[in-house]
């Protein structure tokens, strides 16, 4: 292990290791098959990267997509690693060449597709060199379960036949219990160690907001965010182009990517996006899968997506880097509409699960508990503290209204005269006064709570209703959502306590919820004693080395090392040794370039150069 820690300082720069890595390591290190799930950026690479350079041989990692293989190889060879990769975009030449690298045991990391490692001249040839072990990235791609099902991987499972000897290791961000039991079938592990991290991404910044208006609202965030890139994701391609017509008139740099659009505009597209050519790309759920740009500052959702699964894993690409970002989702109840009527087309088994995750999600979006909390809980887990400083709720953005606790307690009892019968919807209408059919026949406009909210709009109720549920003072049972009464609820009708309800919202405006009053602890600390100005000169010289090496700026250096440089301003090489992810070969590519830059800077600007950590 102390062997592994000097590597990853040597190589990669990282003074300690992230929760959960040492243990992974120490599983490859010891040839125990193991599965490591791990939230997105929480540095699943490295577990299988930094054991296979200390190990004799090659270590064969499956990775689903090319462009993911290209970009962790590329951050490799720049890092001073020997890794390859073989797949179709390689002439016959070169794949000579990687087989005889990797027969010679220079190579220490190869990258294959799962169809590749798969066919028999393949795993021939790899018998005949025996690899080091086998790395499954992206593994939950094995599960019907997962959120990216692909065939191709199921093909695995023959690795363990083929090399008894070999261990075998899984990596994956997706969260459930059944995921990782298909993991551990398909691929037939062995005995297998399973280290399971937090799901919890302090560095994000959630916020869930009702849509007001179609346009206000996405555009506030963007300008948030001036020279930072970003993701906004539109429900339809229609969406996706009038949004990024919108942002491109008002002058800022976006551009769309959905299925939509021929392949090549595609990957034009989220090229630009990936060598911050671009800095905002408008698109639908077809992007993502195998970005992993660490860079991106914020993810909109323009739309509620179909499940809290889906929105962990989009919102989660923000953020890679470690640092603060912000995720922000606009909903409205006719997304919720659109979901459930695209239900209907499924089959009654599968109908039922998606209504039951769609249930999960506008409870997120409509709630007005802890969204880091909702989000762990979801996924099984718990979060320890009770503010995390880092969404809408906890920095108290919601407003919240004057009379909640009458509000609440006309709502609840009217749940109680409507004997726990009734869903959401049909309990709001009562209380908003409607006089549709189904009320008169059953001669609700007779019980003494009909019409009690009149002053509001059914939405308004319904988002109330979710929000009591949220917070427990109601339940939604069986399979209708039947609105029932829990103990803190009848608290409440004795006033004993006090649910919190949110300030109706405008319809329309500019869009931005409230003044803020407090900023995300991430955010602070990120920023804390960084230059700005000094970190906009270096993202400038960023963008100039990657253009000149054809290289996405993040693979050169992540956001998180810049920040660093123009925190501590290192004036000598020995201060660069103390800047987290700066490994030594790039301390000795770029090292003389970057103190000339911070010397500059500092002396032309008054700066002092060398703070002390
Ligand atoms: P994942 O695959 O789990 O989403 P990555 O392997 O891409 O995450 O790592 C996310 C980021 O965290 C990368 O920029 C990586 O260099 C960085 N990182 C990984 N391990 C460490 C560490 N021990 N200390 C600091 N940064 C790390």
């Amino acid at each position: 292990m102390e062997e592994l820690r000097e590597i990853v300082r040597e190589v990669w720069g990282y003074d300690e290791f992230r929760p959960l890595q040492a243990e992974a390591i120490d599983a490859v290190i010891n040839h125990r098959d193991s599965v490591v799930v791990l939230p997105t950026g929480g540095g699943k690479s490295l577990c299988f990267q930094a054991p296979a350079l200390s190990m004799p041989g090659t270590a064969v990692v499956v990775s689903p997509l090319i462009a993911l293989m290209h970009d962790q190889v590329d951050a490799l060879v720049e890092a001073g690693v020997a890794a390859a990769y073989v797949n179709s975009t390689l002439t016959p030449d070169e794949r000579r060449r990687a087989a005889e690298d990797v027969r010679s045991g220079r190579t220490k990391l190869l990258y294959l597709s799962p169809e590749r490692l798969t066919t028999d001249r393949t795993l021939d040839f790899l018998q005949t060199v025996q690899p080091s072990f086998f790395a499954i990235d992206e593994a939950h791609c094995i599960s019907e379960w997962g959120h990216d099902f692909r065939p191709e991987y199921r093909m695995l499972g023959m690795l363990k036949e083929r090399f008894p000897d070999t261990a075998v290791h899984a990596y994956t961000a997706t969260a459930t219990a059944r995921v990782r039991q298909d993991i551990v079938r398909e691929l037939h592990l062995r005995d297998p160690v399973i280290h399971v991290g937090s799901f919890d991404r302090p560095n994000l910044v959630y916020r869930a907001e009702r849509r007001a208006g179609k346009f206000e609202q996405v555009r506030a965030v963007v300008e948030r965010h001036p020279d930072e890139s970003g993701v906004v994701y539109c429900m339809r391609r229609a969406d996706v182009e009038e949004t990024c017509a919108a942002l491109v008139e008002l002058g800022h740099s976006a551009l769309p990517y959905h299925a939509g659009l021929p392949d090549d505009v595609r990957r034009r597209n989220q090229d630009a996006f990936i060598k911050d050519r671009c800095k905002i790309m408008v698109a639908t759920v077809a992007f993502g899968m195998g970005i992993d740009k660490s860079n991106v500052r914020y993810v909109v959702h323009a739309a509620a997506p179909k499940s809290l699964e889906a929105y962990q894993q989009e919102s989660g690409r923000a953020g890679r880097d470690g640092l603060e970002a912000e995720c922000c989702l606009f909903y409205s109840g006719a997304d919720f509409q659109t979901w459930r009527k695209f239900q209907e087309e499924l089959p009654p088994e599968a109908a039922g699960a998606a209504a039951a995750l769609l249930d999960g999600m506008e409870r997120y979006a409509t709630g007005l508990t802890c969204r880091h909390r909702s989000l762990v809980e979801y996924f099984g887990q718990s979060l320890p503290g009770d503010n995390c400083q880092a969404c809408d709720v906890c920095l108290e953005e919601v407003e919240l209204a004057d009379d909640s606790l009458k509000t609440a307690q006309k709502i609840i009892s009217c749940v109680a005269r409507l004997r726990e019968s009734y869903g959401g919807d049909y309990t709001a209408q009562v209380l908003v006064g409607s006089r549709e059919q189904r009320i008169l026949e059953k001669g609700h406009d007779k019980l003494s709570t009909f019409g009690l909210l009149e002053a509001h709009d059914k939405r308004q109720v319904r988002d109330w209703i979710e929000q009591l549920v949220g917070q427990g003072y109601l339940v939604k049972g069986g399979e209708y959502g039947v609105l029932q009464i829990t103990a803190e609820g009848r608290e409440v009708l004795g006033g004993g306590v006090e649910p919190r309800l949110a300030k109706p919202t405008a319809r329309s405006g500019r869009g931005e919820r409230t003044t803020r009053k407090k900023t995300a602890k991430a955010a602070e600390q990120s920023w804390e004693g960084v230059d700005r100005g000094l970190f906009d000169a270096l993202r400038t010289w960023r963008r100039a080395k990657a253009d000149e090496r054809g290289l996405p700026p993040f693979i050169i250096f992540g956001d998180a090392v810049l920040r660093d440089l123009a925190r501590y301003r290192p004036s000598a090489a020995d201060g660069l040794l103390h800047i987290r992810g700066m490994g030594q070969k790039k301390g000795r590519e770029y090292g003389e370039e970057l103190l000339a830059l911070i010397v500059g800077y500092c002396r032309e600007e008054g700066k002092s150069t060398d703070v002390e950590a």
